[in-house]
């Protein structure tokens, strides 16, 4: 399995996007292979990998980002409801209650 790292730039040559020619100045994806002789280091940008990602059914970053922030709210609901269902059945499992319903 390809062992990518996420670097800052592109320090090595050629210093580009192996697939769009995109300049290599800001974040970019390392794959650690090398282009055949002459050689150089193959890298691929965010937007090409976003694209392949698209392709192979993912998300791009602003969905993502959507549902981190959905599953978030839900996971903190969750926690709210089963305070309020330990609460409920604290409640009704309680010796007087239990008596009250018998009589
Ligand atoms: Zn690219």
């Amino acid at each position: 399995m390809p062992d990518f790292q996420l670097v800052s730039a592109a320090v090595l040559v050629p210093g580009t996007c192996a697939t769009c020619g995109r300049s290599g100045d800001g974040p970019m994806i390392d794959t650690l292979a090398e282009f055949p002789p002459p050689g150089g280091r193959i890298y691929l940008c965010p937007l090409c990998v976003d694209e392949a990602n698209r392709l192979r059914g993912g998300l791009d970053p602003m969905q993502a980002q959507e549902l981190r922030e959905r599953l978030a709210a839900a996971a903190e609901r969750e926690t709210q409801l089963q305070a309020e269902l330990e609460g409920k059945l604290a409640e009704i499992f309680q010796p007087e209650a239990l008596a009250n319903l018998i009589t």
